[in-house]
């Protein structure tokens, strides 16, 4: 018997779920790419499926597309303050942080936080100094903020002062064409879901999930959402399955969604039925909307959102696809 790999090396990445407007669609779909080419180009020399998710969410940090790292959604007062947490699925660990406002790639914190504590979690400038204290780089806030979200937040606190906060989507109604049980014209408070996130299964059959954001748009200072919450935005384990969401992270941390949708792959339901499933019980249970990716043990997957539009990619040993609906 040669010591052949049994797994099919597999990654999954998303960039956020909303309705990606036509003018943003490529640049969305080249992150994406740029994010999975890194990420496979791991796996395929026999690399983990940890480290495979990392480096796909860092080459998502750093491209101003998205609303994690540089470029992220501001708070209310004009700042941007990180929310990201990674998991690995074949030894059980995790870490997170958020709130940190200090950090240009806040998984590679969580991936400090992960290798070198006992802990799991750390917030604000705790997690600053844990990650300074093992060799990261502690920057300004104001390197992180682009004048397109000043421009973004002045536009949506306007509107907010206005009355009209609850009633816009970047003038865009959601629905679903995907599925009628989630059918619906929704108004959602904010404005998209940028979040970014990855999941993957390495040669030897590890999984592991990773999820980065800069939150919602105007949001409270140190308000956290689903994303880098465990079995909320983000879980992974070998017995069950690797998930990472995008979305309106309070009906998604209430649910403690992406655990409820890893509990039912492990309970004999295929990826891309519990994928569907999880976003439905989202909408039909608090109206909540986002989008999903969802990886089992054995390599099948699922994707699925009820928004207008997911960016998401595929990396196989068959090749890589990109996409803007699931
Ligand atoms: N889920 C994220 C949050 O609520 C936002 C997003 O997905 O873009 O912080």
């Amino acid at each position: 018997m040669t010591n052949q790999a049994r797994h099919t090396p597999t990654l999954l990445v998303h960039g956020g779920a909303w309705a990606i407007p036509a003018d943003a669609a490529a640049a969305h779909e080249a992150g994406v790419r740029n994010a999975l080419e890194t990420g496979y180009k791991i796996l395929a020399r026999g690399g983990t499926a940890l480290d495979a998710v990392e480096a796909a969410v860092t080459v998502l940090e750093d491209d101003p597309t998205f609303d994690a790292g540089r470029g992220s959604f501001l708070t209310s007062d004009g700042r941007v303050q990180l929310d990201a947490l990674l998991m690995d699925g074949g030894r059980m660990k995790a870490g997170g942080v958020a709130c940190v406002e200090r950090l240009r790639n806040p998984i590679q914190a969580a991936r400090l936080v992960l290798e070198q504590s006992p802990h799991v979690y750390f917030v604000g400038a705790g997690a600053e100094q844990f990650a300074a204290s093992h060799g990261m780089a502690l920057i300004d806030n104001g390197e992180l903020v682009l004048d397109r979200e000043r421009e973004r937040l002045t536009a949506a606190q306007a509107r907010e002062a206005a009355g009209l906060a609850d009633i816009t989507f970047s003038g865009h109604i959601l629905h679903d064409d995907k599925s009628p049980e989630t059918a619906f014209p929704h108004r959602a408070p904010m404005d998209s879901h940028d979040t970014v996130g990855a999941v993957a299964l390495d040669a030897e059959g590890n999984l592991a999930a990773a999820t980065s954001t800069g939150g919602t748009l105007n949001k409270t200072p140190g308000r956290v959402g689903d994303s880098s919450l465990i079995g909320c935005g983000c879980y992974a384990d070998n017995l069950s399955a690797a998930v990472s969401l995008t979305g309106w992270g309070e009906p998604i941390m209430k649910l403690v969604l992406g655990k409820w949708a890893t509990d039912r792959v492990a309970g004999g339901t295929a990826p891309e039925v519990a994928a569907r499933e999880a976003i439905a019980y989202l909408f039909n249970r608090l109206e909540g909307h986002g989008g999903i990716i969802l990886l089992g043990p054995d390599g099948r997957f699922g994707l699925a959102h009820n928004t207008p539009a997911m960016a998401w990619g595929l990396a196989t040993p068959a090749g890589l696809h990109t996409g803007l609906t699931a």
